[in-house]
């Protein structure tokens, strides 16, 4: 089987004025004109402030736009919170769920996660569910463990290639700047496949992205390893010529 079109999210955390998130956006949306046809999907999650403004810049463009986290419920007493259906609401066809620093930060449960990838799916989004071991876990050789209880506990039942995306981003190269070689890459992103094909039908067309300190220098290499499908770039994101040049990056895949 040909390996799925690329996905190329650009995950910007929490960075971003209004006019920050403006010209990053405008910038993308002319890059991407220049970037070979169907050589990628692109897509961009600004912080929820940010949503409403880069969805007018990306309409009429073909960068996707997605949000980086919502609640698992669709409305009510939530404060602070956004649900997966306000999401879809202004325009997102994404949302990130399970990244390792909501993980972290909020305490968030694989059981927590999957609760969220519901309701995003229900609301008619993409889940990017995300997985990852620690460093720790990596030394203490308990990667296969890890992250096959996160992809088993995470992912929604319901889920189709039309609505999962998979992220396998080792929680010790984000925003490290040590990227996991393409052997580790390689690994696990087979064993994801693998996971995946005892649970789906259509486990083949599910994009499963590579994330941990992709940088234009490092993008052709990581992408061309099998079973990556385009990658979760967190700070060179921000940079409009990097994200692009990850994107170019990209093998050429049939849509
Ligand atoms: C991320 O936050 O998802 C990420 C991969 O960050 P970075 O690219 O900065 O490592």
């Amino acid at each position: 089987m040909s390996k799925p079109r690329s996905l190329i999210a650009g995950n910007w955390k929490m960075n971003g004025l209004s006019a920050d998130g403006w010209a990053l956006a405008d910038a993308i949306v002319q890059g991407a004109r220049d970037l070979p046809a169907g050589r990628a999907e692109l897509l961009v999650c600004p912080p929820a402030t940010l949503i409403g403004l880069v969805a007018e810049a990306v309409t009429g463009s073909p960068v996707a736009l997605g949000g980086q986290d919502c609640h698992a419920d669709r409305s009510g007493a939530h404060t602070g919170d956004v649900s997966a259906a306000m999401l879809a609401d202004l325009g997102c066809r994404y949302v990130i769920v399970g990244h390792s620093e909501r993980r972290a930060d909020h305490g968030e449960s694989s059981a927590t996660v999957r609760a969220k990838a519901e309701a995003a799916q229900a609301a008619g989004l993409s889940a990017i569910v995300c997985v990852g071991e620690t460093w720790a876990e990596r030394e203490a050789g308990k990667t296969e463990e890890v992250v096959t209880a996160q992809v088993a506990e995470s992912l929604p039942a319901a889920s189709t290639s039309g609505n999962l995306v998979v992220a396998y981003e080792p929680v010790w190269a984000i925003g490290s700047g040590r990227t996991a070689t393409p052997e580790q890459v390689a690994e696990v992103h087979a064993l994801i496949r693998r996971q995946l094909g005892s649970r789906m039908d259509d486990a083949g067309a599910v994009r499963i992205l590579y994330g941990g300190s992709v940088k234009p220098a490092n993008a052709v290499e990581l992408l061309a390893v099998a079973h990556v499908d385009g990658a979760l770039v967190g700070g060179s994101s921000l940079k409009a010529g990097d994200f692009l040049a990850i994107a170019a990056a990209a093998p050429a895949q049939a849509g």
